[in-house]
């Protein structure tokens, strides 16, 4: 098996409006339902200097500042999910980003109204993910799990 070239990584942040109600358990929860495997997680406040980087694409919007007080508000949950395909897989099990828009059954669409305070980050690209996973993890802090229940998540032939 050979899983290490096919399996993929990808960054989730679970942000302070989750901490705050409680919420971290049950979401961790939907992503070990899925049969996606963590591999990284950690609490972490974010900086400044970090936020900007991370929604360098925000940071010149005029609501980037509430963004930046929300994400600060509590420490964040950052985690690393692994899994095949597991960029595109995430962001369909987050939803989209307004909550009033997202579909029930999906995170955000059952866990938030708001376009702002809705509940998790998840990378958008492959690319996106490697960047933002070195962002925030260093090397030792994400693990090798080999094996481990690989078998009993995938078909062999989905691995070749
Ligand atoms: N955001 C916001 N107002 C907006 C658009 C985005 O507060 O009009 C926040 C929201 O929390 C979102 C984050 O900025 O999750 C990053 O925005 P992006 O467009 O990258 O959405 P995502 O990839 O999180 O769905
Ligand atoms: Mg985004």
């Amino acid at each position: 098996m050979n899983q290490d070239k096919k399996l993929e990584r990808t960054l989730v942040l679970l942000k302070p409006n989750i901490v705050m109600r409680g919420l971290m358990g049950e979401i961790i929860t939907r992503f070990e339902r899925k049969g996606l495997r963590i591999v990284g997680m950690k609490m972490m406040q974010l900086s400044d200097a970090l936020l900007a980087e991370h929604y360098a694409h925000l940071v010149a919007k005029p609501f980037f500042p509430i963004l930046r007080n929300s994400m600060q508000a509590t420490p964040v949950v950052a985690l690393c999910l692994e899994g095949l395909d597991v960029v595109r897989v995430v962001r369909a099990m987050a939803g989209p980003t307004n909550g009033r828009d997202a579909q029930p059954g999906t995170i955000r669409g059952d866990y938030s109204v708001s376009n702002q305070h809705n509940v998790v980050h998840a990378s958008d690209c492959v690319e996106v993910a490697a960047v933002e996973l070195a962002r925030f993890f260093q090397a030792d802090e994400i693990f090798e799990l080999g094996d481990l229940n690989i078998n009993r998540l995938y078909a062999l032939d989905e691995l070749d």
